[in-house]
């Protein structure tokens, strides 16, 4: 089969010019311009990563950002005190913390105390309750950027079976309940896989379409999927190769040479959904701007 890709570069490039372009208008207008704080504690390489790609994001379309830096010996209490000050900051719409946080401070606490108005990552509670429910809700990052990539190249969701594998916060549970919702994007009949399944590759098999968040490389293989399936990997992996000048490159959860030659559309790792996950962000932190 011919298969197509879900080209999550492409499409977060479109997704960052339109945001550019909101900005613009808001300023030309004499509006404020957006502002994201995010919070790093400790100096983790992947997270140090993460936090700079959303910083460079945001100089890309014209928002403010600003990044406060913690030591690892930080107290929750004082990380406490600091999400507090930030939630009555006026200039600031939108707040991250940058997960993990050191095991001595909760990470629950933490989630908690960001304002639900400038949780832009989606993880409050009460964000994910209204979300659940149908509601406006800040919608966590990649989800969202799952979602967006299906709409945008206009994948039928309504009365297909999607089967998601992997049921975190964050990724899993959260995109089964949007692909489940009644909605242009939803209307799907979806199946929640976990480490406890049983029957995974059966059930896979019945798939028209498969998210797969497992954090296994390569664990989606072609005999779990039907020919003409769409499959989104959400998996990223750091893999050591003599062909990059880095002597390393990027994988998913699924295994592409193998599974692509069955599908209709697959996303490829890196530049699927990974560059969609930081444009949602970009989102939910406009939103939260013109919210005030
Ligand atoms: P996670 O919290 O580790 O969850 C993994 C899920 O996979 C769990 O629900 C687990 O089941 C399930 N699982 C593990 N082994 C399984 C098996 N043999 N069969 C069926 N299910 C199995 O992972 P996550 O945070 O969702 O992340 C998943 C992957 O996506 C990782 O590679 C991560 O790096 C990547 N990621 C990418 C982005 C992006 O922007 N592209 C964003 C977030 C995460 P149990 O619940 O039963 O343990």
């Amino acid at each position: 089969m011919n298969y197509k890709l879900l080209d999550g570069k492409e499409t977060s490039k479109q997704i960052k010019e339109e945001i550019a372009e909101e900005v613009k208008q808001i300023i030309s207008k004499g509006g404020k311009r957006p502002h994201l704080a995010a919070i790093l504690v400790g100096n983790d390489g992947a997270s140090e990563t993460y936090v700079a790609h959303k910083v460079k994001a945001c100089e890309q379309v014209g928002f403010k950002s600003s990044l406060i830096r913690f030591e690892d010996t930080i107290t929750e209490d004082e990380l406490i005190s600091k999400i507090k000050e930030i939630n009555l900051d006026e200039d600031i719409d939108g707040l991250i913390v940058q997960l993990p946080v050191p095991k001595h401070i909760s990470e629950e606490k933490i989630i908690e105390t960001v304002s639900p108005e400038k949780d832009v990552d989606g993880f409050h509670p009460i964000n994910i309750g209204r979300m659940t429910l149908g509601m406006n809700a800040f919608v966590s990052a990649t989800p969202q950027g799952i979602i967006d990539l299906i709409q945008r190249y206009n994948i039928k969701t309504s009365g297909k079976h999607c089967v998601v594998i992997g049921r975190s916060n964050i990724v899993g549970k959260p995109v089964s309940i949007l692909l489940s919702q009644k909605s242009n994007t939803g209307n799907a009949t979806v199946t929640l896989c976990h480490s406890r399944t049983t029957n995974l590759k059966e059930i896979c098999k019945q798939a028209d379409i498969v998210i797969a968040a497992i954090g296994k490389q390569g664990f989606v293989t072609e005999d779990m999927i039907k020919e003409g399936a769409v499959v989104i990997d959400v998996g990223i992996h750091r893999v050591k190769s003599d062909k990059t000048k880095t002597g390393w490159k990027l994988k998913g959860d699924v295994d592409f040479e193998k599974v692509a030659p069955k599908c209709t559309y697959i996303t490829p790792v890196p530049g699927g959904v990974g560059p969609m996950t930081i444009v949602s962000l970009l989102k939910n932190t406009l939103i939260a701007a013109k919210k005030k």
